[in-house]
């Protein structure tokens, strides 16, 4: 078995407080203006079909910008403003690719967030490979704060991963816990354009990673372990490193039908 191709698929927006990129502004004026960050999705195409990194945000989220508005204070207005059209689901996004979910050789779930695993519902007879660490603290969590992660279900065909492991050649899963308890990143060696280290979230930006401008997170030193981790490697392994939400990057990349 062997990678063929990585490709970025876009899958609607987010708006989000800009303090959450830069917790040093959380309370300031200046950590107010909802900043539009891009939401994708991974498709690698191997030798033995295809393989898809997270499922974008939940459908619920079409047309709905205030569906994640506090509804205990409609008065303020929300921090976590949903960008989605019909286009963006991620069954239509497969579907601009030629895939329907049961064509997948399994979808990995890097971390439970809404913009990550929202559409992971639509894989009911897929193998969902997540870190054990994520998926048991969601499930320790208090019943009331596990319903309001709607999106998230117990049964999902879950393969757990404990750590680092080979998904299959070329494809490496890397525990990078800090932004939710059990986070992996993917580190993809392509024969086109040699490895693509995909941070997701274990950095939102190029400042998160590089200057260590602290982001919304669970814990601060695990996050900072998490990139001091990614930075060896991708030295390491001459990676290009793309990150989870950098507006700025997002204009110099090549999106899907583009492959790496
Ligand atoms: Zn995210």
């Amino acid at each position: 078995m062997a990678v063929k191709s990585l490709s970025i698929l876009p899958v609607g927006r987010c708006g989000v407080a800009n303090w959450m990129l830069d917790t040093r502004l959380q309370g300031t004026e200046a950590g107010r203006p909802i900043v539009e960050l891009p939401v994708w999705v991974y498709l690698i195409e191997t030798t033995d079909g295809p393989i898809l990194i997270d499922s974008g945000m939940p459908d619920e989220c079409i047309g709905r910008p205030d569906l994640l508005a506090d509804p205990d204070h409609p008065e303020e207005s929300p921090e976590i403003v949903p960008q989605m059209g019909a286009g963006d689901s991620i069954v239509s996004a497969l579907a601009r690719a030629k895939l329907a979910p049961n064509d997948l050789l399994c979808l990995v779930s890097t971390h439970w967030h809404f913009d990550h695993a929202g559409g992971n519902r639509h894989f009911p007879e897929t193998r969902v490979v997540v870190q054990r660490t994520e998926y048991e603290s969601f499930f320790s969590l208090a019943t009331e704060e596990q319903s309001e992660a709607f999106w998230i279900t117990s049964d999902l065909r879950y393969d757990f991963v404990d750590g680092d492991v080979e998904l299959v050649p070329g494809v490496h899963l890397i525990s990078t816990p800090g932004h939710s308890p059990g986070h992996q990143s993917v580190l993809v060696s392509t024969p086109q354009s040699g490895n693509v280290l995909l941070t997701i979230d274990a950095a939102y930006t190029g400042l998160n990673y590089e200057e260590g401008i602290p982001f919304t997170v669970i814990d601060e030193g695990m996050t900072r372990l998490s990139i001091q981790k990614l930075k060896y490697i991708a030295k390491d392994e001459h990676a290009f490193v793309f990150y989870g939400h950098d507006t700025v990057q997002a204009k110099s990349v090549r999106p899907f039908p583009a492959h790496y």
